[in-house]
This record gives structure tokens, sequence and C-alpha cells, in this order.
């Protein structure tokens, strides 16, 4: 099987696939509580897993690298039931920073950041407002539970869409690490309240911790979860993000309507002439 994950590689070989310009994927996660049921590296296993199923599937379309999961995300909501491990937000954007400028130094150009989990959305999408208009670099963002929202909402019975620690990841980290997944009280954990702790008004915004949502840490029902459909929401995922990769659209430059007389400004810098 082609080796797609970037730390398995050696530097040789990335300096030669650099040629290729592949897509290089930046998954990034969180250490954070998940409930009395699931390790604390649940968003870290199935972001690493869904970005490695992604490329290997878009592989022989496009190559597609997969660099060390960014583990430390956003999770200051969920610091108040412990085992959560956290960035500043300054902290997160310049890590995401430097990797993206190491990836551009050795040549990579097209780069993906692939996310799983929920804090991390509104951050990730800053760094690429932030780099886009600096960095001769396409960056794309994007978030499997959503990405592949329709296809997981297929295998849930409880839930609509992703929650935490819910039915959804419950099974995935079922397929994924059964040894770390305490089963024995599944019936009775959950299900806190429809997830909407960080809403305010009908259509505005507030913070507030994720107790505020749930007593147990779990917002969703994993009292239905099983391996197999965590197997069928990865493959899912993986099939979504793939499908995004290999979209010519989501690498292409972007457009400029503007006719010759109309002036102004270069938006990237590998425009300027
Ligand atoms: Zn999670």
């Amino acid at each position: 099987m082609t080796e797609v994950e970037w730390s398995r590689l050696k530097a040789h070989e990335l300096r030669a696939l650099a040629d290729d310009n592949p897509v290089v994927i930046i998954p990034i996660a969180s250490i954070e509580q998940h409930g009395p049921h699931l390790p604390v590296m649940t968003d870290t296993r199935i972001g690493h897993e869904v970005a490695v199923r992604a490329a290997r599937k878009a592989y022989a379309d496009r190559p597609t690298l997969v660099t060390p999961v960014v583990w430390h995300g956003l999770s200051e909501h969920h610091m108040p039931f412990g085992g959560t491990l956290i960035l500043s937000h300054e902290t997160f954007r310049m890590v995401l920073r430097d990797l993206v400028t190491s990836l551009m130094r050795h040549g990579f150009r097209d780069i993906l950041l692939s996310n799983s989990h929920g804090g991390n959305i509104m951050a990730m999408q800053q760094i690429c407002d932030e780099l886009a208009p600096e960095l001769p670099v396409t960056l794309a963002a994007t978030t499997y539970a959503y990405e592949a929202a329709a296809e997981i909402a297929t295998h849930l019975e409880d839930q609509e869409t992703l929650q935490h620690a819910c039915e959804g990841e419950t099974s995935v980290m079922m397929h994924l690490e059964p040894d770390l997944v305490d089963t024995s009280d599944l019936a009775n954990i959950g299900a806190g309240r429809e997830m909407g702790f960080l809403s305010a008004g009908k259509a505005s915004y507030r913070w507030r911790p994720f107790v505020h949502q749930t007593g147990t840490g779990v917002s969703g029902t994993p009292t239905r979860a099983t391996a197999e459909k965590g197997e069928a929401i990865l493959q899912a995922s993986a099939d979504a993000i793939a499908a995004m990769i290999t979209d010519p659209d989501t690498w292409a430059a972007p457009d400029d309507r503007r006719g010759a007389q109309t002036g102004g400004v270069p938006f990237r810098p590998d425009t300027v002439s």
C-alpha cells in the first residue's frame, strides 16, 4: 500500500514527492474529555483515521499526504470536566501558520486543514482568511462531520448529526479502539440537551462552558453505538473528504472577473507581476 503518512516517510522521499504537487492534509483535533466512556484522544484518533483513509482513497487521482495530527486544539469549554489540554487561540493560529509555512518552504502548495473537533472550526477558517492573501499556497479547510453530514446521518438511529461522545463518535471508537471504550453503562449515559450551548437569540452567539449542555460530558445518545456503525461512518467520512480533495475546483485559482479597465490590486502574492 502506498505510504501516505508524512511521519513514516524519509526526507528524500518527501523531497521527491513535492515535485508531484500532492495535497498535504494537516489534521487538527483535540485532547479533551469525551464523557465517562471514551478516551480523551477520541477526536485525535478519529481525525487521523479519516485523513489517512481519505488520502489513500484520493491517491490514484491526486497524491495526498497526511502530517501528524495537531492534537492541541481549542477546548476551553471542556476544561471544567478535566482531562483537557488546550492552546490559546493565538498559539493555535501560530502553530498552524508555522506548519503551513514549513510545508510551503518544502515546495508543497495545496494544503488541507482537516478538522475533527467543533471548537476548532472558527479559528481554522480564520487562519485560512489570514494566510490566503499572504502566502503562495492554496488553503482549504474541512470538518468531516459537516462534509459528510448527509451520509453520516443515514447511519445514526438516535441522532440526526454527530455531537460529542455520542452515538457516532462512540461507534467509531468501538471500531478503532474497542479496548478503550467502556461499554458497561452506555444505556445510562447522555443525553444532554439539544446542542445549543453556544447560542443566543434566534441565530446569535454566546460563549458558555460545556457543563451548560450536559452533566456527563456527553451530548447525544451513545446507547445504540456499534462498531459496525463506526466503520460505516468512517468510510462515509473518508469518501467525502477524498471527493473534496480530488475535485479540481477545490484547488483552482480564484476567478478574477474584473475587466481589463477595472484596475485595482492583486489578491494573491503569486499574482503580483
Ligand atoms: Zn469528539
